[in-house]
């Protein structure tokens, strides 16, 4: 036999004619050993296959045949299935990025399989990330069956996507904040950002009170803005259910001409900037658990006199007669109303069961700023006015 220009595969490839009559003298009870390397040289050709395919890949090869890609090449020159193909390209790409996995594997120390989910996590993860942790990851498929071995490469995958989820999250809440304009027009401009978390719970907090009572006419983004308010103000003091305890106050400078709704009386003014309609002043000083109006001595003796605010004692009464506003077809909880007087107490309205109705904040509006008329029938039942269908005057509202 002419063995001057013989290649180590052809070494390889008459080693295996000669195996089946050298195995057929071995002792049945030791071909564990022949089983293990068996397996070890079809492991460790894996890896230079892997190499192999990765330059025939590269240098076009495949096309000389006709082919248009090395999977569908290895598939038919391989006897491999179309996956099986696929898999080992895959795993000839990722292994060139990790060349300790690629001679772990040539040198037989771990198995093809072993190598094999190394290059998935790598495709998960990027190559980079695994090469972080090749070291720890060989040493535990040194040592492990591939089954195993694919539990510590899922917990891997796991921790690395953890920390950078965790990471990612980092920056953004970084990115929060909430501005709160001056008022201009008018109005004032909010605009911020929460993280993801902080918003589900913006969300989640305003949602039950935006959603369209009967009737309701206001668009999705009034409802919310609405929503937001009415929720700043009745969260305010804790363990209040019934909207008795204290509330934030706004702080309103006010003259008594404003409050009593006369005629060229100047507007009040916000504590923090901003310029109020007459009509909202007095819709503010009707409860006063929102709102706390000073003005000139003279004022702060008046309104003390008028009993402006609604004492604990008649609000429970309101809240245990009304339960919620009393607006037909209004469903607010009285947390989230006001006590309206009927007749504004600034106009000599008694602070007084039969003069209070609760309303929220949105209908309360509508009563004051809009001109609707909310009067109490004898029988318990509440009539609600729109301003263009009010004929006669039948009672004076506050
Ligand atoms: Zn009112
Ligand atoms: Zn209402």
């Amino acid at each position: 036999m002419c063995r001057s220009s013989e290649t180590p595969l052809d070494r390889i490839m008459s080693g295996l004619k000669d195996l089946p009559s050298w195995l057929a003298q071995q002792p049945a009870g030791q071909l564990g050993e022949v089983i293990i390397k068996g397996r070890e040289i079809i492991d460790r050709t894996e890896a230079v296959a892997a190499d192999a395919t990765r330059r025939f890949e590269k240098a076009g090869g495949y096309k000389a045949d006709g082919f248009l890609g090395m999977v569908p090449w290895l598939r038919v020159n391989g006897k491999l299935s179309g996956g099986a193909a696929a898999e080992r390209v895959e795993v000839a790409h990722q292994l060139k990025e990790l060349p300790r996995t690629e001679e772990a594997l040539a040198r037989g120390e771990i198995g093809y399989q072993h190598a094999l989910t190394i290059a998935r996590t790598a495709e998960h993860l990027g190559a980079a990330q695994v090469r972080k942790a090749e070291a720890t990851l060989l040493k535990a498929a040194e040592t492990m069956d591939p089954g195993q071995f694919v539990g510590v490469a899922k917990n891997f995958e796991h921790q690395v996507d953890a920390q950078a989820a965790l990471a990612e999250a980092n920056r953004a809440h970084e990115r929060r904040y909430l501005r709160i304009g001056q008022p201009v027009d008018g109005l004032v401009r909010i605009d911020g950002l929460l993280d993801t978390e902080g918003g589900a719970i913006v969300r989640t907090a305003l949602e039950p009170s935006a959603k369209p009572a009967k009737g309701d006419t206001r668009t999705p983004d009034q409802r919310l803005a609405d929503a937001l308010v009415e929720r700043c103000q009745a969260r305010i003091g804790p363990g209040h259910p019934d909207g008795a305890g204290p509330r934030p106050q706004l702080m309103i400078k006010a003259s008594l001409d404003t409050l009593a709704g006369i005629d060229g009386a100047p507007a009040g003014e916000l504590e923090w900037g901003g310029t109020l309609p007459a009509e909202t002043v007095r819709r503010l000083a009707c409860d006063s658990a929102v709102t706390r109006i000073t003005g000139l001595g003279e004022l702060e003796q008046e309104i003390t006199h008028a009993g402006r605010s609604i004492p604990p004692a008649t609000r429970r009464a309101m809240v245990a007669r009304d339960h919620r506003c009393v607006f037909p077809g209004c469903d607010r909880p009285a947390p989230w109303c006001d006590g309206h007087h009927l007749v504004h107490w600034a106009d000599g309205g008694p602070t007084r069961l039969d003069n209070l109705g609760l309303v929220c904040r949105t209908h309360h509006r509508k009563v004051h700023e809009e001109g609707w008329k909310l009067r109490r029938e004898k029988d318990g039942r509440w009539i609600a006015t729109p301003p263009a269908l009010i004929v006669t005057s039948r009672s004076r509202s506050g």
